[in-house]
């Protein structure tokens, strides 16, 4: 595992290097959601850098009338330790055939990048900070920041702390602690409790690092 996976590590960080094939006039065009070419342009930027990147497109976790309209969400495990992988909700959506390959059109939307972990039994934990690319200014840019956050969420993946018990990896709950990804210290009922937010004076299931 670990000369491939440094070297599966490398061809990630590579990728930026790679040049894609942007005529003069594309590189210097702003990012302007109210274009539909500017839109279309965007995303097969998008997923250019991603599947350079060795990206594949994830499966659908559920059904949808029109899976077309769902944003595409791609992701890389291999070079990585078991059960994590980077992430990336693209803002992309269309098939090129229903509806075109797109960003959507709302200004809000940012591209978020997040370094996961998914447990034994299924359930996917965030290792860090989800981060957000706004889609504004150079296309090209757009895309450099995305690739950027890739790396950082590579990274993370990398270097998480892991639990003292079971040595699984510790992740940060929603109530910003880091506990142990694999909920090792619960029980099998307490484990698939939905969570409940605390209420004061409830007493702390985390533990603390
Ligand atoms: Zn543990």
């Amino acid at each position: 595992m670990g000369l491939s996976s440094s070297k599966l590590g490398a061809q990630l960080i590579g990728a930026g290097l790679k040049s894609t094939s942007l005529t003069t006039r594309e590189k210097m065009s702003d990012y302007d959601p109210n274009v539909p070419m500017l839109r279309q342009l965007l995303a097969l930027q998008i997923l250019g850098k991603l599947e350079d990147a060795g990206f594949a497109h994830e499966p659908l976790t559920h059904k949808m009338d029109r899976p077309y309209m769902a944003e595409r969400i791609y992701a890389r495990h291999e070079g990585l330790p078991p059960g994590m992988k980077v992430q990336v909700f693209t803002t992309v959506i269309g098939d090129g055939d229903n509806v075109p390959i797109e960003v959507r059109a709302s200004g809000k939307d940012a591209i978020r990048v997040c370094a996961v972990y998914v447990t034994k039994d299924g359930k996917t934990r965030g290792l860090g900070k989800e981060t957000r690319v706004n889609r504004t200014g150079n296309i090209e840019d757009i895309v450099e920041r995305m690739l950027e956050r890739m790396r950082k969420a590579w990274m993370t993946c990398k270097t998480v702390n892991r639990c003292r018990d079971c040595n699984s990896p510790v992740f940060i709950t929603k109530r910003n602690k880091q506990a142990c990804a694999e909920l090792c210290w619960l029980n099998e009922e307490e484990k698939n409790k939905p969570y409940n937010p605390p209420r004061k004076k409830r007493f702390r299931r985390y533990r603390r690092y």
